[in-house]
């Protein structure tokens, strides 16, 4: 029979706006099953030292910080499955979720969706290896460790201005990377980083290779001029990339809104679909911070836990 053994809550993604709405859901007695997909932890758990989150005055690691939350959630009985959902049918009640490639389903009939975003990577090779390394898509995260260093910032658009002037507080020499000979940021952000004068731009060049030194660790990036002309090498010490996020929405089809960028619409955390809440970067595209995806997780769970007890879903 459907819905019988339909789990009440299924939290979509274990970065920290999942497990902060574990935290709450499962102290509100939802008995949630966190599903933690492709990246446990989130990119919270990829970033070094994390020294913007309130209550930590001398910074904590990424992944301390997650796992910290998710030992908090596990303590009041949330549960955790180490997969990735491929599918939701969120037009049939209960809702069903399929895990991985479709080999298995879980029933659920509410769905906290925190699945989060991913940076857009370049996709060349030894990037895993060196992720967290020399090579990060967080200024805001890593930039303190490059103090009176080189690094080199790819991208043209606001998010890449933004990083490259954060990281003139800190890096020596900040290299900006662009694949065209204008930039896409904002003119504000333009202005702001064509004016300053620790900021380099590399017009017109696409990176083609991370290059590493004989400890394994970052030496520059190898770019070739996007006429196919010219190849050289930009050493740095830190490499930083800036283009874009993408929000992890495949599962979902077309079955809620989006925004220009793909990123998830709703009601504050109330999605258009009775007892489907949203909660963290999967609908951020503007904060994209620890503390803002933590809020509406915990928001996301209020609200499941309300609309669960409307339904006389929950025991009270
Ligand atoms: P974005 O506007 O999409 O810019 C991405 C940049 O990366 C573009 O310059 C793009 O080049 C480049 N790029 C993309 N794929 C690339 C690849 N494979 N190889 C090399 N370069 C590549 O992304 P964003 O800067 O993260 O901004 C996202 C949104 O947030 C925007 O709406 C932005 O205005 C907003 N935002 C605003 C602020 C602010 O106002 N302070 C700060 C951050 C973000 P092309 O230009 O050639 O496409």
């Amino acid at each position: 029979m459907p819905g019988a053994k339909a789990e009440l809550c299924v939290i979509v993604g274990s970065g920290c706006a999942g497990l902060t709405a574990a935290v709450y859901a499962a102290r509100g007695r939802l008995n949630p099953l966190v599903i933690e997909g492709m990246e446990p932890g989130g990119q919270l758990a990829l970033t070094s030292v994390v020294e913007n989150f309130p209550g930590f005055p001398e910074g904590i690691g990424g992944y301390d910080l997650v796992d910290s939350i998710r030992r908090q959630a596990e303590r009041f009985g949330a549960r955790y499955r180490s997969s990735v959902v491929s599918r939701i049918e969120l037009d049939r009640r209960p809702f069903v979720l399929h895990l991985e490639d479709e080999e298995e389903t879980i029933e659920a009939h509410c769905v906290i969706l925190a699945s989060g975003a991913r940076a857009r990577t370049l996709g060349l090779p030894g990037e895993k290896e060196l992720w967290g390394k020399g090579l990060s898509a967080c200024a805001t995260c890593d930039g303190a460790f490059f103090r009176d260093q080189r690094v080199i910032v790819v991208g043209g658009g606001d998010s890449a201005m933004e990083d490259a002037i954060y990281l003139t507080k800190f890096a020596s020499e900040v290299h900006v990377v662009h694949r065209r000979d204008r930039l896409r940021a904002s003119r504000i952000m333009q202005d702001r980083a064509l004016g300053n004068e620790r900021i380099h731009f590399h017009w017109n060049r696409v990176p083609t290779a991370l290059l590493t030194d004989a400890e394994g660790k970052v030496r520059g990036l190898r770019l070739q001029g996007t006429d196919g002309g010219v190849e050289e090498e930009l050493t740095s010490d830190g490499i930083f990339y800036a283009i874009g996020h993408e929000p992890n929405t495949d599962m979902l089809g077309d079955a809620l809104p989006k925004d220009a960028l793909g990123y998830l619409t709703a009601h504050g955390v109330v999605s258009k679909i009775p007892g489907v809440f949203i909660a963290g970067d999967v609908a951020d595209h503007h904060y994209q911070q620890a503390i803002t995806a933590a809020g509406t997780g915990c928001a996301a769970a209020m609200e499941a836990e309300d609309w669960l007890q409307a339904q006389g879903l929950l025991q009270v």
